[in-house]
């Protein structure tokens, strides 16, 4: 499917899922209500019933990019060691009051009068539709034609910012050292461009949390995660439209 194909599409709301699916997902919703990501309640869905039954969760051969760079995040799997967000810092050179991946945290009820904490790793979704992209006025961030992955041209930034405040992810930083905004690039000039097929997150994960790949072939561990019959699969904030690569599910 091509992006201008996929621009057409608009999401679907909760409201259109198959009763005992909508009956879950609000369960699981309504759980993780009041987690705040820059002031932006986060809402959750599944990508697979509101994203697949319009035809923006890619399909085999018909992706827009190859590969089809993207992540999935088997949530439940962090432990907030944040090995990720120091080795993402050390590769990318990410100052400390900067961050290009980072971990919410979230409280929700497990029983009457119990309570358990949840790990939420965060990135740039690498949106199919970046609202970042489209605002920025000299087109120093741009969607890499071949990887999907959303780029920036330092040289070209100006600092006006418009990027970060388009971005319903709160993704980017301004880079005094660059002069320039900064977000996440999964790694393609430190490590990608290099012959290593992990990001730098990815590679320092203990848990296994974060899977990287290919969406676009079948073989790959995130085409087989996000493809699961049997699994609920998420992207965050889908009312934006801007179409995440950055999948989450239990696993
Ligand atoms: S998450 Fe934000 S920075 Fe990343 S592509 Fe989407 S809008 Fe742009
Ligand atoms: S390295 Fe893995 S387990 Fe540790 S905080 Fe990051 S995502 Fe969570």
């Amino acid at each position: 499917m091509k992006i201008s194909d996929l621009e057409k599409l608009k999401n679907e709301g909760a409201e259109n899922l198959p009763s005992e699916e909508r009956r879950s997902f609000l369960k699981f919703g309504l759980s993780v209500t009041g987690v705040f990501l820059g002031g932006s309640v986060l809402s959750l869905t599944s990508a697979r019933n509101v994203q697949g039954a319009i035809g923006a969760m890619p399909q085999a051969k018909k992706f827009p990019y190859s590969p089809h760079y993207s992540m999935v995040m088997r949530q439940n799997r962090c432990v907030d060691c944040e090995r990720c967000k120091e080795a993402c810092a050390k590769t990318n050179h990410v100052p400390s009051y900067g961050y290009r991946t980072t971990i919410l945290e979230m409280e929700r009820e497990s029983g009457p009068n119990t309570t358990e904490r949840i790990f939420m790793p965060v990135l740039c979704n690498h949106c199919n539709r970046p609202p970042c992209v489209r605002v920025c006025p000299t087109k120093a961030t741009f969607k890499d034609e071949k990887t999907g992955i959303v780029m920036m041209d330092y040289k070209k930034c100006i600092g006006c910012k418009t990027c970060m405040a388009a971005c319903p992810y709160n993704a980017r930083y301004f880079k005094e050292e660059n002069r320039a905004v900064d977000k996440c690039n999964f790694c393609i000039d430190t490590r990608l461009s290099k012959g290593e097929t992990q990001t730098a997150c990815a590679a320092a994960c203990p848990a296994d949390v974060r899977v990287f790949g290919d969406l676009a072939d079948p073989a790959s561990r995130v085409y087989q995660l996000v493809h699961a019959p049997e699994k609920v699969v998420w992207v965050l904030r889908p009312e934006t439209g801007a179409l995440p690569n950055v999948f989450y599910m239990n696993d």
